[in-house]
């Protein structure tokens, strides 16, 4: 009996520990903006994983086209390789943070000091690039643990992660049910997980964008 209860007790804490580490919204060990603050009809569009050379061009062409702002989380190496986007970005009113240097898999089993390294790495690059030190990150995958949450700490970042994951990266999936996806689950002040290095990245923005405004909420303009 004794022995039942104590694997029952380990399954529960090997539970909480998942879901503390795999969920963004856990906050266990760190605070992550995952809903925007204001109450009004609006949402926030965040884009991670690019820049991609053809495909967030083609993204950043329908946000102007529509005079619409969002946030983009850069990764380190491919901002290097496609400063011009960077700068475009920048340009056009969109705000930057940062999704690592590499984007490995292997990046939350790193040390706390090798996750900084990595971080500032990526900050001293994009600092370098556009003339602005990003203040933002996103995890990846959403996984956050102490090391994670010490080397943010140490460099003074804030974490942002979602309230709705769109599952753009899933290929086999029409982009019109990706988007009706979304829009089941929309409520005011919902930050969208998105990436702008898709094929289809920018059919998708063209199918929120005019799916936002026929359910009257609007798009808003990331701020610090
Ligand atoms: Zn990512």
């Amino acid at each position: 009996m004794m022995v039942w209860g104590v694997g029952i007790g380990v399954l529960l804490l090997l539970g909480f520990m998942f879901y503390a580490s795999y969920s963004i919204a856990s906050g266990v060990y760190l605070k992550a903006l995952c809903r925007l603050p204001q109450t009004g009809r609006s949402v926030l569009l965040t884009f991670d994983d690019g820049p991609d050379p053809v495909q967030t061009a083609k993204v950043l062409d329908v946000l102007r086209e529509h005079q619409l702002q969002a946030l983009f989380f850069v990764v380190g190496e491919r901002a290097q390789q496609c400063p011009d986007l960077l700068r475009q970005m920048v340009a056009d009113g969109h705000l930057i943070g940062i999704h690592t240097w590499r984007h490995q898999s292997s990046f939350p089993m790193q040390s706390a000091a090798a996750i900084a390294e990595d971080l500032q790495r990526c900050c001293d690059t994009l600092q370098s690039i556009t003339g602005q030190r990003p203040v933002l990150f996103r995890p990846p995958f959403g996984v956050t643990n102490p090391p994670i949450a010490k080397a943010v700490g140490r460099l003074g970042l804030k974490a942002v992660g979602w309230s709705i994951r769109s599952y753009d990266t899933v290929a086999s999936r029409s982009r019109e049910r990706v988007a009706d996806r979304i829009f089941r689950r929309l409520k005011p002040g919902a930050i969208l997980l998105l990436h702008d290095d898709r094929p289809d990245s920018e059919i998708l923005l063209r199918l929120l964008i005019e799916g936002l405004r026929e359910r009257s909420y609007t798009i808003t303009t990331p701020s610090l």
